[in-house]
């Protein structure tokens, strides 16, 4: 059952950490069933899908954009979402941010930092979030929230590497934290949530260790 697995998780860790349900891939009533326990915080990584099942299920869902969003498609969730955690570029804040002015409306979000040694992840260099938080910049955005960070640890066995990249995004959401006042830090999936508690985690992102595999 998809709640006990979701419930042993949460009776290990500290209530002060969020869980965000991934649910991508996953049917409405994978969803549902957690729902129907009062779980709330839902994580998508593709629009069309999100789009898809907020229009279907409860209104007090909270969705989490957690995937690459394209600047085109900002407009279509920025009337629901409750925070995205992969804004990866200044051209993506200042699209969130016209089209939340828009709506008169604030958006949650978190700057994703390319922790990992793939070539491939999104997010922004230490080198350029520390130039963008370091700078006048953040200020001249209304209509954002910047929450904090998001980073995504390089998939391997090795439990250092995953530390040490934890650990750097954790020194540097405490560096700037006040100034911003930063409560997210959202770090740690299925595979190494442990770690990244341990290391500052206060939102994990867990999708296979809920509701099995993806095919
Ligand atoms: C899929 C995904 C997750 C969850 O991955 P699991 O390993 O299944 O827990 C977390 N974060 C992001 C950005 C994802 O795309």
């Amino acid at each position: 059952m998809i709640e006990n697995k979701l419930n042993n998780i949460k009776d290990a860790i500290s209530k002060s950490v969020t869980i965000v349900a991934v649910s991508k891939t996953k049917p409405i009533d994978d969803i549902l069933q957690l729902y129907k326990f009062g779980h709330l915080d839902f994580g998508e990584n593709k629009v069309q899908e999100l789009l898809f099942k907020e229009e279907k299920l409860p209104k007090d869902i909270k969705w989490h954009m957690i995937g690459h969003l394209q600047r085109n498609k900002v407009k279509s969730i920025v009337p629901f979402i409750n925070l995205i955690h992969s804004v990866d570029s200044l051209r993506l804040i200042k699209k969130i941010d016209e089209e939340a002015k828009l709506i008169n409306n604030s958006v949650n979000i978190l700057l994703q930092v390319k922790i990992s040694r793939e070539v491939s992840k999104y997010g922004f260099s230490f080198a350029e979030l520390n130039s963008f938080l370091n700078s006048s910049y953040p200020g001249q955005y209304q209509n954002i929230n910047i929450q904090g960070l998001m980073g995504m640890a390089t998939f391997t066995n090795d439990k250092d590497i995953i530390e040490n990249e934890f650990k750097k995004l954790n020194e540097t959401y405490n560096r700037f934290k006040s100034k911003y006042n930063f409560n997210t830090l959202s770090i740690g999936m299925s595979g190494d949530y442990r770690i990244a508690i341990e290391n500052g985690s206060n939102m994990l992102r867990l999708g296979s260790v809920i509701f099995g595999s993806r095919v």
